[in-house]
């Protein structure tokens, strides 16, 4: 599943081929995604692209009437840009021809993504309205975190995976983010101190961080795999080593499944 550095990088990639450039045509060939694509989306035909922008994983073409194109990867979701003679893979659904000769394309064989336009404040939109600061953003702090825990008596690792407290930590960023900052994943969250919350705040920081900044290879590598980044699995502490012996201390890793998720963490370096 696209993660939040997948979405950003794909943000980064597109941004130079689409920002100011005219709308040709949009074609959609498959319209039942998770959502249907929106009815009125040709309307931007004719209109220019103002901004390339990301809220949590998802992407928001912003377009020159002020409305917007909300684009979600789902679990198996990417863009790619081609030209409009390409032929059409299986699994693309839509192109937006573009006036520099280039067209984007959204492929997406398990159709759980989306392709919206959104008329008004996308902020005020119902898939994005109650989400919480992104990671990387000045909103994001030791303090936030300690309020958004006070009250909350499940695992640390269930809170910050929450969108309303904190968008894209999925369950390899929380797993690896707790390890650094030496965090046992299913203590409560609201017998965290401050200072061990800054941690958490700043491995989280640090986790997204690294995978964007890897990120050329992360698209790739995504594109070909089984949905595990690629690129990422080398430096793995924690997630998906059950068993095998701590990089840090040669205990090893333990496992369990809470809320659904494969939590794994090493008892040693993050004792409860
Ligand atoms: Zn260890």
């Amino acid at each position: 599943m696209p993660e939040l550095p997948e979405v950003e990088t794909t943000r980064r990639g597109i941004e130079p081929h689409v920002l100011r450039t005219r709308v040709r045509e949009v074609i959609v060939r498959r319209r039942d995604l998770r959502q249907p694509v929106s009815s009125d989306l040709s309307e931007i035909e004719g209109r220019s692209i103002v901004s390339v922008s990301r809220r949590a994983k998802y992407l928001l073409l912003g377009v020159s009437d002020g409305s917007h194109v909300l684009i979600h990867l789902g679990m198996s979701g990417s863009l790619r840009l081609s030209k409009p003679a390409d032929t059409w893979k299986t699994h693309d659904h839509l192109g937006i021809t573009l006036g520099n000769g280039k067209q984007l394309r959204f492929h997406d064989p398990r159709r759980f993504g989306l392709v919206l336009r959104l008329n008004g404040d996308p902020a005020a939109h119902p898939l994005l309205c109650d989400l919480g600061p992104e990671p990387l953003e000045d909103g994001f702090t030791p303090e936030h975190l300690k309020s958004a825990c006070s009250n909350r008596s499940a695992p640390i690792k269930q809170v910050v995976m929450d969108n309303r407290v904190v968008v894209g930590v999925g369950n390899i960023y929380a797993a690896e983010a707790l390890f650094l900052a030496g965090i046992h994943p299913l203590v409560p969250a609201n017998r965290l101190s401050l200072p061990k919350l800054r941690a958490l705040t700043d491995s989280i920081r640090a986790i997204l961080t690294a995978a964007i900044d890897s990120g050329g290879t992360t698209l790739r590598d995504f594109l070909n795999s089984d949905g595990e980044p690629g690129y990422f699995a080398q430096h793995l502490y924690v997630y998906g080593r059950d068993g095998e012996p701590c990089r840090r201390c040669g205990t090893a890793i333990q496992h369990r499944v809470c809320g659904q998720r494969a939590t794994c963490w090493c008892p040693k370096c993050q004792r409860r």
